[in-house]
């Protein structure tokens, strides 16, 4: 193999650019040419892309978001657009592609590598709702800038005895909520994989009052129904009988930026390392993923194929340490 590409697509995350960095450089280590696709299966498809050499992407590995830019492409749902981007890929000389970013961006991948091109996966969304993986890039360094958020509003929500429900990102996963709820010692998490009935909120914030908790922290992810904003509109409705004062805390997009911590770098390190590997001994068609501190290859097909299941032990663990 003489010439891969790589591209980053669908919603951002730190540690791409660890991650892009990793691909260029074991490139280069194993001979292979890197062409670096920008704004992901778009500039896939309209040719945007150049040559990556060791220094340009230098210094790289502290910054947020992506050098290569990312972007969502409508186009490559449809056959006609893959297509199109077949055609790029032959006309550059790619012999292969290294694809980093969420669960769409991994499907993607499938359906290029199923038109026989060899295709890698590179798992990276601060969801963690990918299959193959125990942890996706981006995830870590998402729970640290909640964390630090958590704290702080902790301080606020302590000194004038309230409740505070703070919204957090994930899509459908409840894994950055149920995990910022552990280590940020949250009195409750409401996630989209549990239903929670109004009646069970209202208690425990009651409970959490007369239990003498100087506040109320409950984490919710932002996939959990009927959502933030209707919690907090239902729970100043009975304002009275809760004893704290309601705030809503919506963190949004703070989540996603910021230079990757040591954790997120090493993985994007290894996982953008082994995905060039991956290709050189022609295993296209494959995520590679960090499975009991181990790099480990999975069909493409069994990643994407359904959504990850929570683990339950983490939920046990939430409500034990919330008394
Ligand atoms: P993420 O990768 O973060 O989950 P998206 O779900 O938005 O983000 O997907 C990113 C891009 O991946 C989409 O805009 C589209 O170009 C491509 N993609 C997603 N799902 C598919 C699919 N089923 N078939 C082909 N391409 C897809």
């Amino acid at each position: 193999m003489k010439r891969i590409g790589v591209l980053t697509s669908g919603g951002d995350n730190p540690g791409l650019n660890p991650c892009i960095r990793a691909v260029v450089r074991m490139g280069i280590h194993l001979g292979v040419e890197v062409m670096g696709i920008r704004r992901g299966y778009a500039g896939l498809i309209d040719g945007e892309m150049e040559l990556m050499a060791a220094r340009s992407v230098g210094g790289i590995i502290a910054q947020g978001g992506t050098i290569l830019g990312t972007a969502r492409c409508p186009e490559f749902y449809e056959v006609s657009g893959r297509k199109e981007a077949l055609r790029t890929l032959n006309r550059f000389e790619i012999e292969g592609l290294v694809v980093i970013g969420g669960n769409g961006s991994l499907t993607g991948a499938l359906e290029l590598s199923r038109m026989e091109f060899p295709t890698v996966g590179v798992p990276s969304t601060i969801d963690n709702d990918v299959n193959g993986t125990d942890i996706s890039i981006g995830v870590d360094t998402a729970l640290d800038t909640i964390l630090d958020a958590v704290d702080k509003i902790k301080d606020t929500a302590t000194s004038h005895n309230r409740a505070f429900l703070v919204e957090t990102m994930g899509r459908n996963s409840g894994y950055l909520a149920l995990v910022s709820g552990i280590v940020g010692g949250a009195e409750m998490v409401l996630i989209p994989e549990v239903e929670t009935p109004f009646e069970e909120i209202h208690e425990l914030i009651e409970s959490a009052y007369l239990r003498g908790k100087p506040h109320c922290i409950i984490i919710v992810a932002e996939g959990w129904k009927p959502g933030t904003e209707a919690l907090a509109a239902q729970l100043r409705e009975h304002q009275d009988d809760l004893g704290f004062s309601v705030r809503l805390t919506r963190l949004g997009y703070v989540q996603r930026g910021g230079s990757a911590e040591a954790f997120d770098r090493l993985l994007a390190t290894r996982l953008g390392a082994a995905a060039v590997r991956a290709l050189v001994d022609r295993q296209g068609g494959n995520m590679v993923g960090w499975v009991k501190n181990v790099v480990t290859l999975t069909p493409l097909e069994g990643a994407v194929a359904f959504q990850k299941a929570l683990d339950h032990d983490l939920c046990e663990l939430a409500e034990i340490m919330s008394i």
